[in-house]
């Protein structure tokens, strides 16, 4: 531990979304255990959530030098913040969230635990404020992007795609259209294959706009931090590297975290709160009496909803490929704009010799479940880096913003899974987890296998994301003097 003035103090701020909140959190708890003063920045809607749903408090407590603090978003308290309203928190962001965190931290009110002031602000890259604040406030700002790098990449080359005068696109029928402006995927990505905010047909659109312009804003902070590791994502993140010279790659930051807490012997070896639902635990019971690898898991993460008409497609598909499944349907998983109707009774039927449903699952404890063979999964970058600690392959059903890019490289370059984004069938359904469980699994195991070594190695002793926390640190401590 160091003394008094010298331990540094770090604000972190998440983006208020599930992913960005729990990967930050991960990042939190290892900084805490590096000895570091911290302070967690939730907005008062994502706070208290948290505090609801997830022990984070108690987790907490036993870091003397941490402390959460609460910032409002700006919006009234009904507001949904989630769907298609989400991006209404960055117009709210700008006009409210801005200044009163500029005020917070000038009156002192971030100070740390033992009242000293701020090092630097590590803050989600999205939230483009937090850089103009720390440079008017003469405070380092490091950015963090949860998501994964080729996905970033994507995101940083919208200006290049538009123009190369490879957007807007075309329609439906301009999907397959290869873009050849994002270096280092010139020969495999598709016009599908781009962040969904690309699909806008005119270049006007303002998510498009504000995505263009806000994830290149990383370059004007002192460094830029990833949840990835080197050995899956090394050729992208040295054309990354080009723009951000200070990358962090420190993922899996829930693996490294693990790791972490054993090594230390902590007390709290349990993984950390993943939620802001209730955890159905009685799904460990029923895989526990599955045969080993015989189950397919389906789960969309917190945000993708489904149309009364993919749910039965996915139904459907499982039911007929006659393989076991475990289902996450949460409670607010299906937007019913297609017309009620009942379950089919040969679909409950089905469900219940075959599968089992919960509405917010234990994951990574499920993914590590030797009954568990195949993740069907809206690839979600968590989801994603989950599945691949766990060495478990994947189909993808990307739904939006970041995910289409992932799925394209779980199962074009990374050969971690297949793809079926853009189609809900129940054919292709069954078929795919009839393949996936069946003739391709031994191909796909040999990647998946190696792979989830390749990600252990990197936050064991020193692999890379280990070494780059040492110098996240080192650089940290730097500031401070
Ligand atoms: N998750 C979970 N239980 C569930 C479904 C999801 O614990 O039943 C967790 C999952 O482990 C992951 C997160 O929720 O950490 C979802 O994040 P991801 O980035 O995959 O998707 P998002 O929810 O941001 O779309």
């Amino acid at each position: 531990m160091e003394q008094g003035s010298q331990v540094p103090h770090v604000i972190i701020f998440p983006l208020p979304a599930l992913g960005p909140v729990n990967s930050m959190l991960k990042l939190a708890e290892l900084l805490s255990l590096a000895g570091l003063n911290i302070t967690f920045l939730n907005t008062d809607f994502y706070h208290d959530r948290l505090v609801l749903h997830s022990n984070i408090l108690d987790r907490f407590a036993s870091f003397p030098g941490f402390q959460f603090k609460t910032i409002s978003d700006g919006l009234p308290a009904d507001h949904p913040r989630a769907g298609d309203r989400f991006m209404e928190l960055f117009d709210s962001f700008k006009l409210v969230t801005k200044s009163l965190f500029r005020e917070m931290l000038c009156s002192g009110q971030l100070n740390s635990v033992t009242g000293e002031s701020v090092t630097c602000i590590i803050a989600d890259g999205i939230l483009s404020f937090p850089i103009d604040v720390g440079h008017e406030l003469g405070i380092p700002v490091i950015s963090i992007r949860t998501i994964s790098a080729c996905s970033f990449w994507a995101f940083f080359s919208i200006q290049d795609i538009i123009d190369a005068g490879e957007l807007p696109s075309r329609g439906h029928e301009d999907m397959d259209r290869l873009i050849t402006s994002v270096p280092g995927m010139e020969t495999f990505l598709r016009l599908r294959d781009l962040p969904s905010v690309c699909r806008a047909n005119n270049l006007e659109d303002p998510n498009l706009q504000h995505n263009a312009y806000a994830n290149r804003q990383s370059v004007q902070a002192h460094g830029l931090i990833l949840n990835t590791f080197e050995d899956l994502e090394g050729p992208i993140l040295s054309h990354i590297r080009t723009q951000c010279p200070k990358v962090y790659t420190l993922g899996p930051l829930h693996t490294f975290l693990k790791f972490r807490l054993e090594s230390e012997n902590a007390l709290l070896q349990s993984p950390a709160p993943n939620s802001i639902y209730k955890v159905d635990k009685s799904c460990i019971e029923w895989l526990n009496a599955q045969p080993l690898k015989s189950v397919i898991y389906v789960s969309f993460g917190s945000i993708t909803v489904l149309t009364r008409f993919e749910l039965m497609e996915f139904w459907y598909g499982l039911v007929n490929s006659k393989k076991r499944f475990l289902w996450v349907i949460r409670p607010n998983l299906v937007v019913q704009n297609d017309g009620e109707g009942h379950i089919p009774k040969e679909l409950l039927e089905g469900t219940k010799h075959m599968g089992y449903m919960v509405g917010w699952a234990p994951q990574e404890e499920v993914l590590a479940h030797q009954a568990v063979g195949g993740f069907l999964t809206h690839s979600g970058w968590n989801s994603t880096l989950e599945s691949i600690v766990a060495g478990v392959p994947m189909i993808c059903w990307s739904y939006f913003y970041d995910q289409q890019v992932n799925s394209r490289f779980v199962s074009e370059v990374w050969k971690l899974g297949m793809d079926m984004k853009d189609t809900c069938d129940r054919v292709i359904i069954e078929k795919m987890v009839n393949d996936l469980m069946g003739e391709r699994r031994e191909v796909l195991m040999k990647s998946t296998i190696e792979m989830a070594r390749l990600a252990r190695e990197s936050v064991s002793e020193g692999g890379s994301s280990y070494c780059n926390l040492d110098r996240l640190i080192e650089d940290i401590r730097l500031m401070s003097k």
